[in-house]
């Protein structure tokens, strides 16, 4: 199976519960949504590197990092993306897996730790959600809120009340070019999410190919 792929790199893990890890991200290329303030465009439209699953695991040993997330763009979009998460875990690695939540989640291994990144209202794909992706989510999992706005806090609320028995991680950050921290700090507080983190992006303060 070939995958294209964006690029593999060494950084700090960024907004999960694992923020601040060293990690090595596979970003794969494309992505069929069209969130309005995507932040990996060039992702999204490039056509990438052909890469085996094989040549994947080689470009990853490289870094020698326990660590791997498989992002894009949208990973599950390209078929080969299971088996690269098998190989991964069958290699050893602690495998995360940042999803849109917008295919679903069936062939992805269950040893697979999930950051689903829900996009809210403002990024125009909200109905792309599969909502029942909700339900092979587990502890070790991870769900995502990325706000903009209190239109899109709103939804994540809404989302996640419909959803008591949650058993995953729960993540809100804001869009730092759209809303300030603090004000998201504030909601948060005053919605007494109790089982919610703020987080702010981590990732992009370093980057090393
Ligand atoms: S899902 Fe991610 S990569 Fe795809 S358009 Fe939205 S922000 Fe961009």
């Amino acid at each position: 199976m070939t995958l294209a792929v964006q690029e593999i790199f060494f950084s700090l893990q960024g907004e999960s519960t694992r923020a601040g890890l060293p990690c090595v991200f596979v970003r794969l290329a494309g992505c069929p949504l069209r969130c309005t303030w995507c932040d990996t465009e060039a992702v999204r439209t490039a056509p990438g590197r052909p890469m085996s699953v094989d040549d994947v695991l080689v470009a990853v040993a490289a870094h020698a990092c326990p660590l791997v997330e498989v992002t894009g763009g949208e990973p599950l979009a390209q078929d080969g993306a299971p088996e690269l998460l098998r190989a991964l875990c069958d290699a050893g690695y602690t495998v995360l897996l940042e999803t849109s939540g917008a295919f679903g989640l069936s062939g992805v291994p269950a040893d697979v730790h999930v950051i689903m990144d829900v996009k809210p209202p403002s990024s125009g794909e909200q109905a792309r959600l599969v909502r029942a992706n909700f339900d092979r989510l587990g502890p070790g999992d991870e769900v995502k809120f990325v706000v903009a706005d209190r239109f899109d806090f709103d939804y994540a609320l809404e989302i996640l009340g419909g959803l008591p028995d949650r058993r995953f991680a729960v993540l809100f950050s804001p869009i730092l070019s759209r809303l300030d921290p603090s004000a998201l700090a504030q909601w948060l507080l005053a919605a007494r999410v109790m089982d919610a983190r703020l987080q702010i992006q981590l990732h992009k303060l370093g980057h090393f190919a």
